[in-house]
C-alpha cells in the first residue's frame, strides 16, 4: 500500500494537535509540524531561528521561500518515503501548496488528501477562553482566528480545486472525531 501523504488543517482549539498524534500513531505516518520545527529552531538559536523569531512573534507568516526550503528538505528524507507524512501547518499559502505538489511529484508521490477539521469559531473561542492562558484574551483570540480565516480560505479553495479537500466535523468526543477522520483516510487510501 502506498504511503499516506496527508495535510491537516484546523483552527486553533479544533483538537488538531491531539488528532494529529492519533493519526500518526494509527497509520504510522510521520507528523511534521512546521510550527514545531520553527519553534525548535528559535530555541536552538540557529540561523533559521533568528530569521523566524520576530516574524512569528508578530503573528506573521515566515516567507514562502524559507518554508518551501525547509519542507522540501524534510520530505526528501527516507523515513518519510517509507512511512508517509501528516503535514500540520504547511502549506499555509497557495504558493506553498503549488510547491508541495511539485516537491512530491519529484519524489514520485502525490497528496492523498487535505483534511479540514471543522469546529465553528464560537466553539473554539469558548474552548480557548476555558483554558485561561494569559495570551488568550477575547481580543487576542479574535485576532488570531480572523488571521487564520484570512490565510486559510485560499488554501481550502486550492485543495477543493485539486479534489483533495475533505471536511470532517471536529465536534464530539475525541474518539468520535477520530473515527470520522479514520473513515475519511481509509476511503481515500482505497
Ligand atoms: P503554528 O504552530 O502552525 O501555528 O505556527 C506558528 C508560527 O510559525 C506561525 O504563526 C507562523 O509565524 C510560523 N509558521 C508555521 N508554519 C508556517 C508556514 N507553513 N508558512 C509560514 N509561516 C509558518
Amino acid at each position: 500500500m502506498r504511503a499516506l501523504y496527508l495535510v491537516i488543517l484546523g483552527r486553533q482549539g479544533s483538537g488538531k494537535g491531539t488528532q494529529s498524534l492519533r493519526i500518526a500513531d494509527t497509520y504510522g505516518c510521520i507528523h511534521v509540524s512546521t510550527g514545531d520545527m520553527l519553534r525548535a529552531a528559535v530555541a536552538e538559536g540557529t540561523e533559521l531561528g533568528r530569521q523566524a523569531a520576530d516574524v512569528m512573534e508578530a503573528g506573521h507568516l515566515v516567507s514562502d521561500e524559507i518554508m518551501n526550503g525547509i519542507v522540501a528538505e524534510r520530505l526528501a528524507k527516507d523515513d518519510i518515503s517509507e512511512s508517509g507524512v501528516l503535514l500540520d501547518g504547511f502549506p499555509r499559502t497557495a504558493d506553498q501548496a503549488d510547491t508541495l505538489e511539485r516537491i512530491l511529484a519529484e519524489l514520485d508521490h502525490e497528496l492523498t488528501a487535505a483534511i479540514n477539521l471543522e469546529v465553528p469559531v464560537e466553539v473554539v473561542t469558548e474552548r480557548m477562553l476555558a483554558r485561561r492562558r494569559d495570551d488568550d484574551t477575547p481580543e487576542a483570540i479574535r485576532r488570531r482566528l480572523s488571521l487564520y480565516e484570512e490565510q486559510t480560505a485560499p488554501l481550502l479553495e486550492w485543495f477543493a480545486r485539486h479534489d483533495l479537500l475533505e471536511t470532517v466535523d471536529g465536534q464530539g468526543s475525541e474518539e468520535e472525531v477520530f473515527e470520522r477522520l479514520a473513515a475519511v483516510i481509509d476511503s481515500r487510501r482505497g
